[in-house]
């Protein structure tokens, strides 16, 4: 395993959509291994490969109760909604608040092509819609509430 440097906000790669995993391959398990080590050394929850700099459908997260490898993950339901601070390691040092849904349920492969299904409640929901996003370009920054005062 090894760290691979994160990509900055301004890179414009960030803003492109991953394309589909369709190979199951040494690549792949690489990949994946070196986001897992990326994302623990940057004390992150979830990492996207666009922030490695690879446009693929892959999503590491390690939120509460262990590691979770997500590759060509889709978000098959939400419930509810959440108002919570949100940051990624692609904007350091930024938060703000966002408008996530409260339960998630996702369908995501593993690394040897395997489906699953996942749910998650508080910050693994966040983290899901956060990372998913990653792969359709979109930054939480887009996600953003700004309340009027109340
Ligand atoms: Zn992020």
């Amino acid at each position: 395993m090894s760290y691979r440097e994160i990509v900055k906000i301004g890179d414009p790669i960030l803003n492109k959509k991953s394309r589909k995993v369709e190979k199951f391959d040494d690549k792949l398990s690489r990949l994946i291994d070196d986001m897992k080590e990326t994302m623990y050394k940057a004390e992150g929850v979830g990492l996207a490969a666009v922030q490695v700099g690879v446009l693929r459908r892959v999503v590491v997260m390690g939120v509460g109760d262990g590691f979770l490898e997500l590759v060509n993950p889709e978000i098959i339901s939400c419930e509810g909604e959440q108002k919570e601070q949100e940051g990624c390691l692609s904007l350091p040092g930024e938060y703000d608040t966002t408008v996530r849904p409260a339960v998630v349920k996702v369908q995501a492969q593993d690394r040897t092509g395997k489906w699953h299904i996942y749910k998650g409640t508080e910050l693994k929901a966040r983290c899901f819609c956060h990372e998913i996003d990653h792969l359709d370009g979109i930054l939480f920054t887009q996600r953003v509430v700004h309340e009027e005062n109340s």
